[in-house]
Parts: C-alpha cells; structure tokens; sequence
C-alpha cells in the first residue's frame, strides 16, 4: 500500500480526478489517500501562493503527489502553484508522452509516437521580472550547468530504459548562445556516454514547425522549460485533442503526477472533459511506486474503449466514433472493460517498476573567473546615443572606458544607425583601459559618479572571462 497526496483542484478537475481514481481503485491499485485543498480558493482566501503549509506537509511526508489541474487567478500577484511545487520539491524532469490513437482517434499523425522531457525548474520560469524604466521591463532567463545535466541525462537514461533509439534537442541556441548555448553544448558531452542512441540537435523553431508537420519523426525530445511547455501542447493537441495526455514530474525525492493540460472552466461542471490525461498521469504514478501491473490492466482497458469508439466530446468525429459519452459514462467503459485488452491498438505490457534512479550532480572544479569590464543600465529619456556617450564619458573613472552603447541589444554607440529605434533603457559597456586590471572597487565608483552627474543607473551587470573566455554576449552589430 503507498500513501498518495491527492488534489483535485479547480474547473474540470474534481470531475476528471474522481473518475480517475475509480478507475485505478477498481483496477486495484494499493494506494490509501491523503487530500488536501490546493489552487482557487486558497488563492482567494488571501493565500497568494494557493496552498497552506499542512498541505505541503503531505506533500512532502507522502513524496508522491497526484494532483489535478488547478486555476491560477489572472493579476493580482498570484504565483503559479505549479511552477512553484515543480520548482519547492525539485521536480526537475517533467515527462510527457504524446501517441496518436489511429484510426480510433481523428489526428493527422496516425503514426506519432514521442516524449517530451522539458527541463522543469529553470528558465524565464524562475519568474524573476522587474520594470526597470518607463518603457522596459525585464525577465531574467537562468539556466544553469546542474540544470542541464540533470534533464539531457535524465532524458538519455529514459531513453534507453524505454528501448528508444533517438534523442533530439531543442534550443534556440543561435540567438542565445550562452544560456540555450549551455543546454547544447552539456548535450553534446553527455551524447558521448550513450553512443547506442541516435543524437540531432534542431532550432527550437524550426524544430517545432517539423514536429507540427511530420513528428514521427521524432522519438524523445528534450529542451527547456518555456519550449517544453510549449511543444508540449502542440504535440497532445494534434495526437487529437490536448485532453489525453498526461506528465509525471520527477525529482531525486518527491514526484508529482497530473495532465498535461489546465483547469479548462470553459467546460467545468458540464461531466464532459476527457478524463485520459489526468488517467495517463495515473498511469505513469502506479509504475513509480512499483504497480505497472495495476497500470497496464487500466492502459489495455483504457485502449479498448478508445477502439470501441467510445468516445467524449473533444475526441468524437462522425464517422470515427460510435458514442458520445460524458466523463462519468467514459470512466464507467474503462472500468467494464478492465481484464480486456484491445484487439487492434497494440496493447502494453509494462515492466515493473519504471522509477529510474539518476547519480547526484557532481560539481566541476572551480574555473579561473577574472572581472573584464561592467555593463550599466541606465534610464535615460533622451534619444541621441552620441549624447549619452557624451555623459558616460564624464563620469569616466580611471582606467576605465566606455566602448559601447545597446539599446535593447543592438549598438547605437559608436556608429550606430539613425534608424534603429531606441527605448528609455540603455546599456552602457565600460572596460578597462589597456595596461589595466579591471577591479570591483571601479563600480562604486563609476556609480558615485554617475549620480553627481544625475544619470540614472538602474543596474550593473559585471562582465566575466572564464578560464580566459569571455563570458558575456556581444551587443548586436558589435
Ligand atoms: P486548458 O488546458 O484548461 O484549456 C484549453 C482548451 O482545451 C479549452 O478549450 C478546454 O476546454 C480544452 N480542454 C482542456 N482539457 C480538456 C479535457 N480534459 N477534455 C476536453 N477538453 C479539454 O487551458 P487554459 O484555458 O489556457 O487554462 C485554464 C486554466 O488552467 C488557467 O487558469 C491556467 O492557469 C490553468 N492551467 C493549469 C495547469 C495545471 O494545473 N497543470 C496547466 C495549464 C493551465
């Protein structure tokens, strides 16, 4: 017997999850049941982060959390709960198999077959925003190198575990060269300790268009967080409908289980949501605490009504499907149909206990890290670059000059062009003078004069070599 946290959450998901979880019982599933109350209206009982601290003591204490779709409300502050129990429990792995059902369900892709493993804790997903002037407000995108090993050796064990033969990449990697550089360049390394598996690595955008387009062509996928969720739905939406998949978020302690898609309140209350994503999250549950016997019973029944036509209101086509049937009708065929298996759909076999157990990240020897130069943010109003170069050379402090000026990335200054459009936000590079060493005391005192001089520096960012390399991006046109 393993003790579970169960949330039900918002919109469809007390529907999809009470079914659900008659489905596995029925099923046999050994599992006793703690619930908590989670998401709206936590939420809008004043909680801003939508959860109490005795239900994050489930959480913690039972380690698997299988948890139904939950509403974020819009404005007003409200951190997403899902990011934040991902990012808490360090859920890095988040794991979602998208599969067309042909000829049962209606899909372009009668032969997709892929997963998607999304990196789960990094990223824009850090949610660390700030307006910094009038006009620009910034995002910080963090990737780091525990990150990156964790997911791509995440995503190469699973690979082999699952008999799979490729593992494709995604990055944007030639416009970010140093964050999505990182998340390639740590898939390059860790490629070489599985040379039985095939390796691409694509553009995330032209990657996705090919993924839209023809995604047999891909086995396992794995990427960044914002370009996981992303692809994500593109692939369960054209599997047929967004509604039947399902995501298992892995961590070295805790895991949770859901489906993929939201609280869906357009459709709440009504008992027609499809209940198989929030199901294959169960699914993908049972085979972690060691019941993949439990789940393959529940897949086979669950495929046998899919190829009796049975079908609910997002995955029914004339012509294709026999039945329309609502959320409780669907979960009661499953539940008919436990013991049976599909004759036309392959049906599964699982083998036991899927958990894989990865080795703790190791961390590297320290690189030899040398300041090389300070970029300043500044809020400044006017639009003549060669004016502000004018002003930042009169705070100039010794043995430092300025040697650039971006607007949003693109050099104004020296010789940059009229006709680049240029915001309130502007970076200022200043780096040492040749024959000298750039040191830290050099930034209080370019900012001590920059105020006597009324420039409104918003921020500073130092600028790094490691091991000799530098470690910052160029400005565009630079
Ligand atoms: P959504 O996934 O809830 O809905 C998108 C569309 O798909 C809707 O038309 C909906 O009716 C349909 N749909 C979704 N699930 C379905 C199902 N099981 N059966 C049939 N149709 C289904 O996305 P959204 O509308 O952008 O988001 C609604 C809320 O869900 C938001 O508050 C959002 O923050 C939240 N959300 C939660 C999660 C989560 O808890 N993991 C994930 C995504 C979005």
């Amino acid at each position: 017997m393993t003790r579970i946290t169960v949330a039900k959450g918002d919109g469809i998901g007390p529907e999809i999850m009470d079914v659900t979880l008659q489905i596995i019982l029925a099923a046999g599933a050994k599992i006793a049941i703690d619930e908590i109350e989670i998401g709206e209206k936590v939420y809008l009982s004043g909680n801003s982060s939508g959860i109490d601290s005795q239900s994050w003591d489930f959480i913690r204490t039972n380690k698997v959390f299988f948890k139904a779709p939950i509403t974020t409300p819009q404005g007003g502050g409200y951190k997403s709960l899902n990011v934040s129990t991902r990012k808490f429990l360090g859920l890095y792995a988040n794991v979602r198999p998208c599969m067309s059902f042909h000829p049962f369900i209606g899909t372009k892709h009668p032969v997709m077959d892929l997963v998607i493993i999304r990196e789960n804790e990094e990223d824009l997903y850090a949610g660390i925003e700030h307006q910094q002037t009038d006009e620009v407000i910034q995002c910080l995108k963090l990737i780091s190198r525990p990150g990156c090993e964790k997911i791509i050796r995440y995503a190469f064990e699973y690979a082999k575990q699952q008999n799979r033969k490729k593992v494709s990449c995604f990055t944007k990697d030639n416009i970010m060269k140093q964050t999505d550089g990182l998340f390639h360049q740590v898939f390059k390394e860790i490629s070489k300790e599985y040379p039985e598996i095939e390796t691409e690595h694509w553009i995330i955008d032209i990657g996705s268009a090919k993924l839209a387009d023809t995604p047999e062509a891909f086995d396992v996928i794995v990427t960044l967080n914002l370009y996981g969720d992303i692809i994500s739905d593109i692939a369960a939406q054209i599997t047929g409908s967004v509604g039947l998949a399902g995501s298992s978020n892995i961590g070295e302690e805790c895991s949770m289980f859901e489906a993929i898609h939201g609280s869906a309140p357009d459709i709440a209350g009504k008992n027609i949501a499809n209940p198989s994503g929030l199901l294959q999250g169960a699914m993908m549950m049972l085979h972690h605490i060691g019941q993949s016997d439990i789940a393959e019973k529940v897949q086979n029944a669950w495929l046998k009504t899919l190829e009796e036509g049975i079908h609910t209101a997002d995955i029914f086509r004339e012509g294709i499907s026999k039945q329309k049937v609502g959320t409780k009708e669907f979960a009661a065929a499953v539940i008919r149909n436990l013991g049976s298996k599909p004759s036309i759909l392959k049906h599964v076999t699982f083998r036991n206990n899927t958990t894989m157990f990865l080795p703790p990240y190791k961390r590297k020897p320290a690189a030899e890290k040398k300041l090389v130069g300070v970029d300043l943010f500044v809020h400044w109003k006017e639009t003549n670059p060669d004016k502000l170069a004018e002003k930042i050379q009169n705070i100039k402090t010794s043995g430092i000059k300025l040697s650039m000026i971006t607007n949003r990335g693109i050099k104004v200054w020296p010789n940059g062009f009229k006709e680049t459009f240029c915001t309130d936000h502007w970076r200022c590079r200043l780096i040492p003078e040749e024959s000298t060493e750039m040191s830290q005391m050099m930034i209080p005192e370019l900012l001590k004069n920059a105020f006597y001089e009324n420039i409104e520096v918003i921020k500073t960012e130092n600028l790094y070599s490691f091991d000799g390399k530098a470690a910052f991006s160029l400005g565009q046109g630079q």
